[in-house]
């Protein structure tokens, strides 16, 4: 019997801070936010599909993980260049406005590769603080081999 890849069982789940933390931590360093190990990276720019260690699918088999990811990473970026902006114009007497000009633009261009894997993560912490992975979903993570798969067999 198949059922649709977006019913979930538990629903959301009011985080706990503890949690929380631990989930947003991993996730900072580069982790695997469930387990806390790894290897998640393929190459920087690039996930591995599961978490060598706990299998977790780091997309959790969903085709809109990327949307929520793009959110996180231009929100730090976009934060990161008021942050030079701030302080270019605290310490500065004369402001560099034509260096401001076409600093920021690039600074920007760095950062988004700079973040990428990060805001990834950080997505993926964002969503197992809301949703936590039961037992018969790492189980499904573990079986299925593909990046994405609409539907999956229901537990036993
Ligand atoms: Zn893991």
């Amino acid at each position: 019997m198949k059922r649709p890849e977006m019913d979930s069982d538990t629903g959301l789940e009011l985080p706990t801070i503890g949690r929380t933390m631990r989930l947003f931590g991993r996730a900072s360093l580069l982790r695997c936010p469930n387990c806390g190990m790894g290897p998640v990276l393929q190459h920087w720019l690039r996930l591995r599909v599961k978490c060598g260690t706990c299998g977790l699918r780091l997309q959790r088999g969903e085709h809109d993980a990327f949307t929520g990811s793009m959110f996180i990473l231009f929100t730090l970026v976009g934060l990161a260049a008021y942050v030079v902006l701030a302080v270019t114009l605290a310490v500065t007497a004369a402001t560099p406005w034509e260096l401001l000009e076409y600093g920021l633009p690039v600074l920007a261009a760095v950062l988004i590769v700079a973040f990428f894997p990060f805001a990834k993560l950080l997505w993926l912490a964002f969503d197992l603080m809301l949703r936590p992975v039961t037992p018969e979903e790492l189980e499904w993570h573990r079986g299925a081999d593909a990046e994405f798969e609409t539907e999956r067999d229901a537990p036993r």
